[in-house]
């Protein structure tokens, strides 16, 4: 018998207005055990999620059994961050139900905006790269392909951030406090995963060495799975995401002993596993919990992928034809020795044969240059915490500088560059280089870091592998960053060239003529205004800052980091506040700095940042003399929610960190995307956008790339030569040396002030803080006239179709993992 449920005949599928409110009430009544006139805006979230849920499974299990059927070859995406945000509106958007949805809330009484605000931003990441993540899982679910998403199902997300008196205040993100309506648990789908222990050698059955892993503890990781909607709602691919279980056995010695709460008190601790995301971001800090949380996910997820594997197939030779695994920066690289571990000791295949596989299926994606950012793990604790990895490793090693060596006549220095070992003070794994040597294909994430990756950190192993490094520029969903955030300019570019652009981004490129239709101008500034009244709104809640809505949004939202330089921007805020109050008479262009971001917790510089901007917000915002012209915020807790607030209100958007050392940005893009205007370094993506959207429609300022590495070549420069000559830089600098924003406290900057000065100004800010302000001349210049600003801004939007993530995706999909699209078959009524 079939046991599929016919759609027609259940209610929970319906998908107009009065199913959707029956539903609603439904599970408001049954499921969450409340009456309409006691329910709170979290019961009702709860109940339209799970409502919007059951609208969603059967064409998720349709999904799941065509690709079964089809054997389809599946692309794993292996991600220690998923920087997802809410799902609801993502959800019913990607469904085509919004308004359906809107409407049968409206029909309860109920405001779907409230409903909206009542879901927890799922904050599973820390950045760019979790972000990443999050849109490739919408691109692979909206282009019909077989992804899987594989992560840690953490407790809790990154840190929520609160200021108290101006400093950056870590509290816990408890984002499943109240539960997760979206996931699925799956108590069935148990993986054992193992530490510590020791290595066995024995003879196997034909006499061969073989070795076991023995004495080790044990975890259990159990999978919940999370529905991801493609868009229309045709394929529903699975986030698949581990959370850590004790095991049941216990130690019996503890139980005779009568130890009993000692056996236990293991059994817990062993559940830490999966309880909280390391808040660092680019910065690693060798801590063992880091280790075994990446080891933890990595082993349950190609468990996972055998399991499925085998149920088509009795031997491993197909299983790169089958499974392609993209590892997200180097954190799930130790996969490529567990792979080994897998195939050589518990499947019996030898050595070699297994290498051939694991390189065919492993794929890398670098994200950093930045030498403290490369992961090395202690030799000794790979040694204590996975013997039997480090073995592997070092076969992995010896075979490899074997073979080079024999190609590298005596050249040491390479060979040592080479090796998966830095031997240089404690020895360590170098982790980038077993992800390299280990996978088919390695990418970086943007045009200028990929060439700087084969210039830099692994330019010993390109001249090996010249094939092996490629670039896949990064991207971003244009459904959650454009349809979803901004239905203002969404709805305005549809009624234009029709909504093909949600699927197929590069249709947007249609726009381009309307830069010169007065009528659209006026209808583009209308949109942008509505979004910068959103934000007014948003910065007035959660600052109590009045902000003017005809000011410059002037926009740089990331992680607060040297590198990206934020510094460079306050310093260019002050210079800007200093002209204004000495020239009262002048009508000035008015000016919003907004500033959002989270610095790592134990990053003193970053925090040191962030109090910097409150200071100096409190100066500037209750100056009388600057009026309305300058006012400078700095909103809390940056995260997806809240990007999805900001974006679509900015007017410039800041990327200007120092060249060479953004591998791409992704921020960049959104904004771009959204009609902001950016200034910029030729660095990371920004190079590329500016390609397209042309030189004239973006202000690029400072040094290249090159010219960084020369001048670092040449021994650097001395930062107060460069202060000395310019006198508003020199001011700014005093103002902050000398307290005049920390009149309680003189010294709290001294810090910055040295950095920037005898610390030599590694990250550049006062060498390219002259033609930044020049850059900033011209933006204000500009804003002068809204006509020209406006056209420019919409060339932004109408040339950015090429930064969709599904043409990121699908070059993945071309390039590297040869993955296709599967066309689900599904029984029910169709979506749209
Ligand atoms: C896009 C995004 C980022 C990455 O921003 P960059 O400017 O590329 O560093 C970080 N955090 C959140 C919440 C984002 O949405």
């Amino acid at each position: 018998m079939d046991a599929r449920f016919k759609s027609r005949d259940i209610e929970r599928r319906s998908l107009d207005v009065d199913g959707l409110k029956r539903s609603f009430l439904e599970w408001l009544v049954y499921s969450v055990g409340k009456d309409a006139r006691a329910a709170t805006r979290r019961d009702w979230f709860h109940s339209v999620a799970l409502a919007v849920r059951d609208r969603v499974v059967d064409r998720w299990m349709d999904t799941t059994r065509s690709y079964y059927q089809e054997d389809a070859k599946r692309v794993y995406y292996l991600s220690l961050e998923f920087l997802i945000g809410r799902l609801l509106t993502n959800s019913l958007s990607n469904l085509g139900i919004m308004d359906e949805c809107r409407q049968a809330l409206d029909r309860l009484g109920l405001s779907m905006d409230d409903v909206v605000d009542a879901e927890p931003d799922a904050a599973l990441g820390n950045g760019g790269l979790g972000r990443l993540a999050a849109c490739f899982l919408d691109s692979m679910a909206s282009q019909g392909l077989p992804g899987y998403g594989y992560g840690i199902r953490y407790e809790f997300g990154l840190f929520e951030q609160r200021f108290e008196n101006g400093w950056q205040v870590e509290y816990p993100e408890q984002w499943l406090q109240f539960g997760n309506p979206w996931e699925f648990a799956r108590p069935e789908v148990l993986y054992p995963v193992q530490f510590y222990g020791r290595v066995e050698e024995f003879r196997d059955s034909v006499g061969e060495r073989a070795y076991r892993w023995v004495d080790a503890d044990r975890v259990l990781a159990m999978a919940y799975d999370t529905p991801v909607v493609g868009y229309g709602g045709e394929t529903i691919n699975t986030l698949r995401l581990w959370s850590a279980r004790a095991t049941r056995d216990f130690n019996f010695g503890h139980f005779n002993d009568g130890a009993y709460m000692k056996a236990v008190e293991q059994k817990i601790l062993s559940e830490n596993l999966s309880r909280v995301l390391y808040p660092n971001d680019a910065t690693e800090t060798g801590k063992e919990l880091r280790l075994k949380q990446e080891y933890f996910f990595t082993s349950a997820s190609l468990q996972d992928i055998l399991r499925r594997y085998l149920q088509h197939h009795s031997s491993f030779e197909n299983l790169p034809n089958k499974a392609a695994i993209q590892l997200n920066d180097t954190h799930p690289a130790i996969g490529i020795a567990e792979l080994m571990r897998l195939l050589v000791d518990q499947h019996a295949l030898r050595w070699d044969d297994a290498w051939d596989i694991t390189r065919a299926t492993f794929a890398y994606t670098n994200h950093t240059l930045l030498p403290e950012a490369l992961e090395a793990w202690p030799v000794r604790m790979i040694e204590r915490v996975l013997p039997r990895h480090m073995q592997i490793i070092y076969e992995i090693n010896a075979k490899f500088l074997n073979r080079t060596k024999a190609r590298a006549d005596g050249d040491n220095a390479r060979l040592s560059r080479l090796s998966l070992i830095d031997e240089r003070g404690e020895r360590r794994v170098r982790m980038g280089n077993l992800a390299f040597l280990g996978s088919h294909k390695v990418n970086g994430v943007s045009a200028l870091h990929t060439e700087l990756m084969k210039q830099t950190v692994f330019a010993d192993f390109h001249q090996e592998f010249p094939d092996r490094i490629n670039n896949k520029t990064n991207g971003i969903t244009p459904r959650r960053w454009l349809k979803q955030a901004n239905p203002a300019l969404s709805e305005l570019i549809t009624t234009r060239i029709g909504e093909g652009w949600n699927s197929d981004l590069s249709q947007i490129a249609a726009l381009r003529e309307k830069a010169d239709d007065v009528v659209f101008r006026e209808e583009f500034r209308r949109a942008k205004r509505k979004n910068k009244k959103r934000l007014a709104a948003y910065i007035a809640r959660q600052t109590g800052e009045e902000v003017l809505v005809d000011s410059i949004f002037d926009v740089q939202v990331k992680r607060m980091h040297e590198y990206k330089r934020q510094l460079l921007n306050v310093l260019h805020t002050i210079a800007l506040y200093n002209e204004m109050r000495d020239n009262p008479t002048v009508s000035w262009v008015p000016v919003t700095k907004v500033f959002a971001g989270k610095a790592a917790p134990s990053y003193h510089m970053a925090k040191l940042i962030i109090k910097l901007i409150n200071d100096v917000a409190k100066v500037v915002n209750h100056d009388p003399s600057v009026h309305d012209n300058l006012k400078v915020v700095l909103l809390p807790n940056y995260n997806v929610t809240a990007a999805e607030i900001i974006i679509p209100a900015a007017d410039l958007s800041e990327q200007i960190s120092t060249a060479g050392m953004e591998a791409s940005g992704t921020g960049n893009m959104k904004l771009a995307l959204n009609g902001a205007l950016t200034i910029g370094t030729l660095d990371g993506a920004n190079v590329e956008i500016r390609e397209h959207v042309g030189a004239d429609n973006i202000f690029i300022f400072g040094m290249t790339a090159d010219e960084v590495n020369d001048l670092r070549a040449s021994g650097g420069f001395n930062p107060r030569e460069v202060i000395a000559s310019n006198p508003s830089l020199k001011r700014a600098l005093d103002m902050i040396s000398t307290g005049a924003f920390s009149p309680d406290d003189r010294n709290r900057y001294h810090p910055i002030v040295q950095a920037l000065t005898d610390g030599g100004d590694h990250f550049l800010v006062t060498a390219d803080f002259a033609d930044y302000c020049r850059a900033q001349d011209a933006a204000m210049q500009l804003y002068r006239d809204s006509e020209e600003w406006t056209r420019k801004a919409i060339l932004n939007t109408a040339n950015m179709g090429w930064f969709s993530s599904d043409r990121t995706v699908n070059e993945y999909a071309q390039e590297i993992w040869d993955v296709h699209p599967v066309k689900p078959s599904h029984d029910g009524e169709g979506f749209r």
